[in-house]
């Protein structure tokens, strides 16, 4: 064996791949084609600097797991064989994250998709990495239970991809985001070794791996804290003021009411995106909001004092046509780019009050900044989160904005990078490479994304 466990390996040679394949047979593989090539891929084209360095960069086989046999399997031969292995849920990652950057196999864990078991007196649920949220939510709804977090991508993305990659979204208002301890109570996980190992890890151990993109383990099952069940309705606010919208956006999370969601968009925005079923087009700035069925004798006598009005409510459940979640996070970049793929985005956190900083930061770039901000408990303290858009220049033009956002004390959560770490804070977790060392020594799992791992 001649390269170091820090290096990325190189692609497989077409022997190496064809003993490869010949110890996966009876599994569902994909060998070519446009499927292998939707396989490789995820949302990365969000940015124009991940699409210049992913553009291209396929799988040479993937193999669809059934269960957790196949992906025991397909461990061991990977280790046994050197090849580099890609975890897969959804493929709805914005940062490339499942894109195989050296090639070899991605694994698809869609079909791992079986409730394993649920305790109605905790509300712990334990299921498989494939499932879908959507449809995990469903099968916790006659218990009168949901998922506390989910991604604006609820319908399509897994629970798996969604530790494994995501990190807040819907329910961030209430409960802060998915690394957050308390949320993630164990993990079923695969190493990649010749002779893999099926561990059960408790809520600590299970740190390590919540958010690591699949670079320290290939998870199967995971056990997560529930919440009550809620029948949200959903309501759209709209503010001629763009100071009482933002002002609105930061009373209504401090006050009494139960939300599981609070976005605002500004009119230009606002007027680009789609409305759902029934509500009227864009007039004004817009505040999205999930609020309890209870919230309602409040905010109806208090929007208007707040300077806006309620243009449209429906209740969530059984919705027709666009729900409001689809409006909200990472979707308002999804509708804009559909629109005019010229734009891109940016995530972060201004320094509070947020106004100052968006009004310098709209002096600068004007309507080539689009703000959107969304409601989260960050470290138990409501806060704005924001994710303007950004139409797209260049480089350097980009380089000038996150530069300035940093000047005016924003922290950047950015969004045009590949590693775990560049795309938080940019601090190795010593925890995560240990991880990787313990379940993955030979650096076979998804490589080039943990920074960690290569500088060791
Ligand atoms: C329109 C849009 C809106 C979005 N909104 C949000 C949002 O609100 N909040 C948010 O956090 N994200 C959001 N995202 C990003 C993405 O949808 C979420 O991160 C989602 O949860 C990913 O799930 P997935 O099943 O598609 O995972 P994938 O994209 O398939 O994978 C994500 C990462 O997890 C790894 N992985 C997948 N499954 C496993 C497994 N079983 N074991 C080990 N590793 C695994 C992959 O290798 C990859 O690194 C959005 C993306 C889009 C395109």
């Amino acid at each position: 064996m001649t390269r170091p466990a820090h290096e990325s390996p190189a692609p497989a040679s077409a022997e190496r791949l064809e003993a490869l394949v010949a110890d996966l047979s009876g599994l569902d593989l994909v060998r070519a084609g446009l499927e292998l090539e939707r396989l490789s891929s995820d949302y990365f084209d969000y940015s124009p600097l991940l699409h210049r360095q992913l553009q291209g960069r396929l799988a040479q086989l993937v193999v669809r797991a059934q269960s957790v046999d196949d992906v025991l399997r397909v461990a061991a031969a990977c280790a046994r064989h050197e090849v580099a292995l890609t975890p897969r849920g959804a493929g709805t990652g914005n940062y490339g994250q499942c894109v195989p950057l050296a090639g070899g196999v991605v694994l698809d864990l869609s079909g791992l998709n079986r409730l394993r078991g649920f305790d109605p007196a905790s509300g712990i649920v334990t299921a498989e990495a494939g499932c879908l949220l959507a449809s995990l939510d469903r099968q916790l709804e006659p218990h009168g239970r949901a998922l506390r977090l989910a991604p604006s991508t609820y319908r399509s993305a897994t629970l798996g991809g969604f530790i494994a990659g995501g990190s807040g979204g819907i329910g961030s208002i209430r409960w802060g985001f998915l690394r957050d301890p308390g949320h993630l109570l164990g993990l079923e996980v695969v190493t990649l070794e010749r002779e893999p190992r099926l561990l059960q890890l408790d809520a600590s151990a299970s740190r390590a791996l919540n958010h690591a993109y699949g670079t320290n383990g290939l998870l199967t099952a995971l056990t997560l804290a529930t919440t009550e069940a809620v029948d949200w309705r959903q309501l759209v606010l709209e503010f001629e003021h763009w100071d009482a919208a933002l002002e609105a956006a930061r009373a209504l999370p401090a006050a009494a009411l139960l939300l599981n969601a609070l976005c605002l968009l500004e009119a230009p925005l606002a007027r680009r995106l789609p409305s759902p079923a029934g509500c009227p087009p864009a007039a004004g700035h817009r505040l999205l909001l999930l609020a309890a069925p209870d919230a309602l004798p409040v905010l109806e006598p208090w929007v208007p004092q707040l300077g806006g009005r309620i243009v449209w409510q429906a209740p969530q459940a059984g919705a027709r046509g666009l729900p409001l979640r689809e409006l909200s996070w990472n979707h308002t970049t999804l509708h804009l780019r559909a629109q005019d793929p010229g734009w891109t985005y940016l995530q972060l956190l201004l320094p509070q009050p947020e106004g100052p900083a968006i009004a310098a930061l709209r002096r600068r770039w004007g309507d080539d900044l689009l703000w959107h901000l969304e409601a989260v408990r960050q470290q138990g303290v409501a806060r704005l989160a924001a994710l303007p858009l950004v139409r797209w220049s260049g480089d350097g033009p980009l380089a000038e904005l996150i530069a300035q956002v940093k000047e005016l004390g924003g922290v950047l959560f950015n969004p045009h990078v590949l590693t775990v770490e560049d795309g938080g804070l940019g601090v190795i977790d010593a925890d995560q490479v240990a991880a990787k060392a313990a379940h993955d020594p030979r650096g076979l799992l998804n490589p080039g994304k943990l920074r960690g791992w290569l500088e060791r």
